[in-house]
């Protein structure tokens, strides 16, 4: 039986977008659509037991595990950049936190030259991808395949967390994605019943007979006739897959410029000088990299998670009521509070995010840790400072360069300090002080801001959110990549739906605001067809 290799519509990579989008293509019952994924099938314990997410960040099977170049503004320090690589891509090894940003990050974009995207026009494509088991009314959706809801079982520090912000004067919040951002509270969560609930379960799961789902297949490169994208080709002997209409590129802020970079789209005098041919001179690839950096603070306390005997009767009980009910211990996503906080009361919206871990975290994070506390960091919400992803040759082979340049913009500096003082305001709160915290990174004697700016720069990480390496905008800005129906510069059918498109990051986590790129882009693509 031969195998079909030329499709209507080919989407490369199966993440958030990816799933979306292939989902959505077929839907129509019209079109042939192959979705290509590099990585293997997400059916395994790991992925679906949210405990288990600390096995995905360290295990190559499920994560691409790639690295930044040595970041100047972090004393030469390299930071990690895991990326999924299976069906879901990150959404199947994220910490399934649900945030969609502000309104006005869309309205920023609409203001930017991207004609469509404003809060208004993005809202349905929300509420079409989301079945909230929670919130209802006009903000929320509740039929929608990608399943939103509270944790199962939340550890009682995120309560504390919550009357922490009350303390400290920056609220509380019950929905993030509500009215309001700001405030302190439980994240809500992409999770069904205690499992994680990525995008490929979500899109996937029913999918028509006219898409084909394709895993273990890595696009080398893509085949031009022209600025017609005739086919990918596959890495090792596994062929090519032609493309009869559209190719659309859903390989996340790393992948999908990696791969236009490899096949001759880009800045052609650099390509040149890496010995690629150039197809279309787009100088803005790959520009324009932005990702929300983290500092964090590590307290060791008298509650919270974490290997201890008062924690023994808990953990033992764990594997029965995960499979009782799916909740307990292995339902946690780690990251189960947080919220938003304006630095300066002058500031007409939250500048910085946190993210607490109601666990005892090794400062190294290395190896087992006994004792009990908890964790936090702040991210500053709209960095200024913007980096490069490009290519560089590792044994021969075109391997993605990652330059955040993180840090590099000196308001980036002092809005990180401001959230980290805010950090410790709350932490400082009596309803967090009564566990009796003792901060042993950066420690207390860490306190002015020269030396907190020196914490930083040993300590700093990221939210895991690069995004923006295929700018969206007017093509009349030479920086842009796509235009707002998110058609790549200069090539007659291919286009870009993922991260990567986001012309700046949104204020909050990214996984959300990607599917929702991904069913307008489908609508768009369908438009077009139709038309
Ligand atoms: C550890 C971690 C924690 C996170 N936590 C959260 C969170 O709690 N909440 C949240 O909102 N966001 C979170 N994020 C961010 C969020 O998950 C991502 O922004 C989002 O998933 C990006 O979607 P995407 O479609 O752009 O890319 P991805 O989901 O990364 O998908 C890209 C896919 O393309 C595949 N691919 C790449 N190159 C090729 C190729 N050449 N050939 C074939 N396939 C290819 C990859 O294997 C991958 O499956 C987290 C991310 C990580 C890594």
């Amino acid at each position: 039986m031969s195998r079909q290799t030329r499709f209507d519509y080919v989407v490369v990579g199966a993440g958030s977008a990816g799933c979306c989008l292939a989902r959505r293509l077929s839907e129509s019952g019209q079109h042939s659509v192959c979705l290509i994924e590099a990585g293997p099938s997400n059916a395994n314990w790991r992925v679906s037991t949210p405990v288990a997410l600390v096995n995905l960040m360290g295990n190559p099977r499920f994560n691409w595990m790639l690295e930044s170049t040595p970041q100047p503004q972090l004393n030469g320090r390299r930071l990690s950049v895991p990326r999924g690589k299976t069906l879901g891509g990150s959404s199947s090894i994220n910490s399934m936190v649900y945030i969609r940003g502000r309104p006005g990050d869309y309205d920023n974009w609409a203001a930017a030259g991207c004609a469509g995207w404003d809060w208004n026009s993005v809202l349905p494509y929300f509420r079409k991808s989301e079945k909230n088991l929670t919130h209802s009314g006009e903000l929320h959706g509740d039929a929608g395949p990608l399943i939103v809801g509270e944790l199962p079982s939340p550890h009682p520090l995120c309560e504390s967390w919550a009357q922490a912000g009350e303390q400290a004067g920056i609220g509380r919040s019950r929905d993030f994605n509500g009215e309001s951002q700001e405030g302190l509270g439980t994240y809500q969560v992409t999770m069904n019943r205690g499992r994680r609930w990525s995008s490929a379960d979500a899109f996937l799961r029913s999918a028509p007979e006219n898409l084909t789902v394709m895993t273990g297949a890595e696009v080398e490169r893509i085949a031009f006739t022209g600025n017609r994208a005739d086919a990918v080709l596959l890495a090792g002997d596994l062929g090519r897959i032609e493309v009869s209409r559209e190719l659309v590129l859903s390989a996340g802020a790393v992948g999908s410029p990696s791969l236009l970079l490899a096949s001759g789209v880009g800045p052609g005098a650099e390509l040149s000088e890496l010995g690629i041919d150039v197809v279309a001179d787009v100088p803005g690839m790959g520009d324009n990299l932005q990702e929300h950096p983290a500092m964090n603070i590590f307290l060791k306390a008298k509650g919270g998670r974490g290997l201890s005997l008062a924690n023994l009767p808990s953990m033992v009980w764990a594997p029965f009521q995960y499979l009782l009910n799916g909740s307990g211990l292995f339902s946690t996503n780690h990251v189960e509070a947080g919220g938003f906080a304006r630095t300066r009361p002058e500031l007409d919206h939250p500048d910085v995010q946190f993210h607490m871990i109601p666990a005892r975290v090794g400062v190294d994070s290395k190896g087992v840790v006994w004792g009990r506390g908890f964790y936090a960091d702040v991210c500053l919400l709209k960095p200024k400072s913007r980096g490069r992803l490009w290519l560089e040759k590792d044994n021969g082979r075109l391997v993605p360069r990652i330059d955040y340049n993180a840090l590099s913009h000196p308001d980036d500096r002092e809005g990180l300090i401001d959230g980290f003082l805010t950090l410790r305001k709350i932490v400082g709160s009596p309803a967090l002080q009564q566990y009796l915290p003792q901060e042993l990174s950066p420690g207390p004697g860490v306190q002015s801001r020269e030396e907190i700016l020196e914490a930083c720069r040993q300590r700093v990480g990221t939210a895991y959110h690069p995004v923006g390496t295929c700018r969206m905008g007017s093509l009349e800005n030479p920086e842009s990549v796509v235009n707002p129906r998110l058609q790549v510069r200069d090539l007659e059918n291919v286009r870009v739906a993922d991260a990567s498109i986001m012309p700046e990051i949104v204020a909050g986590n990214t996984n959300a605001p990607t599917i929702m790129l991904a069913e307008k882009a489908s609508d768009l693509i369908l438009e077009d067809a139709h038309s």
